[in-house]
């Protein structure tokens, strides 16, 4: 095939993503599904696994990681109401894919991963891409980032056993973060708004994410 025409069945395919696994279930803010189907996810996973990029499905990223499906991803976005002028905090980078998305959605990312090789692939291929607007970092997550808060919105990308104090008190008031609580089997995917200081929890989805490992996550070997 072509390059050209490989192109096109690319973005053919991401163009199917949004409209069938994200509109169609009901995401409907238009920023969020202009993002998706600008980044070309195929880039974010390995050669092995770039016909399924585009597939209703988390994919390996290794280390034992997966990039989340694409509705999981969508959701959680939507959830964050990104207006554009946001300074936004994401724990655990994996791939980058949704730190791409971020990076078009909001003005500043701070992206933290506890992985130093994932972040290093990250860093490297949002940089290719041409995102100057993200900052990734490697260090523990579930304590935020505190050199750089308040942020207007958090998401983490991987499960808490509860939501990290840290993060809300690294939350600016009126601002939204999004994490998914609860062990293995049981995950919630948890909006929380701080309101007067205090948070104002709603609960999205039953999910289903690899643990959150640090000082304010599970251990090791969860
Ligand atoms: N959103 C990512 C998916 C990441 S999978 C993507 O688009 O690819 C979850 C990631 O969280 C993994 O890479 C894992 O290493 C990372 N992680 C787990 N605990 C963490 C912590 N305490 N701090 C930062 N990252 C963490």
């Amino acid at each position: 095939m072509s390059m050209d025409v490989q192109t096109d069945r690319l973005t053919a395919l991401r163009q199917s993503m949004v409209n069938d696994q994200v509109h169609a279930r009901g995401v409907r803010d238009q920023r969020v599904l202009a993002a998706m189907t600008k980044v070309p996810r195929h880039l974010f996973v390995d050669d092995e696994y770039q016909a399924q990029a585009y597939e209703d499905h988390p994919i390996p990223i290794g280390e034992g990681q997966t990039v989340s499906q694409p509705l999981i991803v969508a959701l959680m976005l939507e959830a964050l109401s990104l207006a554009g002028p946001e300074t936004v905090l994401e724990v655990g980078t994996g791939s980058g894919y949704q730190t791409a998305l971020l990076a078009e959605l909001a003005q500043q990312v701070y992206s933290v991963e506890r992985l130093p090789e994932l972040a290093r692939s990250a860093a490297a291929r949002l940089e290719s891409l041409g995102y100057g607007n993200v900052s990734v970092s490697v260090g523990d997550g579930s304590l935020g980032l505190s050199e750089k808060a308040p942020f207007d919105a958090i998401v983490v990308s991987a499960a808490a056993p509860q939501i990290p104090q840290a993060l809300l008190e690294q939350l600016r008031e009126g601002g939204r973060l999004v994490v998914p609580v609860g062990p293995a089997h049981a995950q919630e995917l948890q909006l929380v708004r701080k309101q007067q200081g205090r948070a104002v929890i709603a609960n999205l989805e039953g999910c289903r994410f690899v643990p959150l490992i640090g000082q304010q996550g599970y251990e090791e070997g969860w």
